[in-house]
């Protein structure tokens, strides 16, 4: 479980993240959403303390998040990172293996490990020895999720995973990752800043603004019990994409 109390987070004079209060439940997904400077990447980095907080306490399995217990809690937190954050000069085995490494796993270990998520993931085998350069959109964001749950972490932090992504091979990542999320039963937190994609793959939406948490709360909550006039325009603003397809142009 992650709890965030009244947390803060200030850069100059912009407010990043405003007095957030949360709790993250284990085993389950969670989709944090919001516009574009919403602060979601700025949570995310506070939960996984490469950031501290002005003000507020973070907890991550009941342990105090301080700058001395954050190498350690951050060993039980995967985090993928908004570009997937891959080393360009090492393959994708190398990328995945660099904790397990670092950790002195066995070769015996780490190939096995990397088997079993390479399978998760459905990474191509011969894609393990390219460059990230040489890989597509797609292999790239599988071999960062099989980068963050190598030492198989209780907790998945994915920013805006599939923000990159044409069409079709983002539909292919939700429904595999879906598939994994399921599988894992892992506490998920994933940020989007795409309402279906929030409502495909978590129960729990968290909607902030400015830095603010703004509802939480499952899709038909946003969408019939609006906590403002600021969620209503969010949700009609998804709904209209939907409903409004750019007309097909002449055969
Ligand atoms: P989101 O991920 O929702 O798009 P961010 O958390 O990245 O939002 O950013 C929230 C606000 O904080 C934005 O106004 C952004 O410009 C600012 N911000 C984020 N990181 C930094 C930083 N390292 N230095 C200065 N400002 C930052
Ligand atoms: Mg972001």
């Amino acid at each position: 479980m992650i709890r965030l109390d009244e947390v803060s987070k200030s850069y100059g004079d912009v407010l990043a993240v405003d007095r957030v209060t949360l709790t993250i439940e284990d085993g389950r997904t969670t989709a944090l959403i919001g516009p574009s400077g919403s602060g979601k990447s700025t949570l995310l980095s506070l939960i996984v303390g490469l950031e501290q907080p002005d003000a507020g306490t973070i907890e991550v399995e009941s342990h105090l998040l301080t700058p001395k217990s954050a190498p350690h809690l951050r060993r039980l937190m995967g985090y993928v990172i908004q570009d997937g954050g891959l080393f360009p000069h090492l393959t994708a085995r190398r990328n995945i293996e660099l904790m397990a490494r670092e950790d002195g796993w066995s070769a015996e270990r780490r190939a096995a490990r990397l088997d079993e998520l390479r399978q998760l993931t459905r990474l191509p085998g011969a894609a393990l020895e390219r460059y990230p350069a040489e890989l597509s959109g797609g292999q790239r964001q599988r071999v960062s999720l099989m980068r963050a749950l190598m030492l198989d972490p209780d907790i998945l932090l994915m920013d805006e995973p599939l923000g990159a992504l044409d069409p079709l091979i983002r539909a292919d990542l939700q429904d595999d990752l879906a598939a994994i999320f399921e599988r894992l039963r892992k506490t998920v937190v994933i940020v989007t800043h795409d309402l279906p994609e929030a409502a495909f793959f978590a129960e729990r939406i968290v909607l902030m603004n400015h830095g603010r948490l703004v509802q939480t709360g499952r899709f038909a909550d946003l969408v019939e019990r609006p906590a403002g006039e600021f969620v209503t325009r969010f949700v009609r603003a998804s709904a209209r994409r939907l409903a409004d397809p750019p007309a097909a142009g002449p055969m």
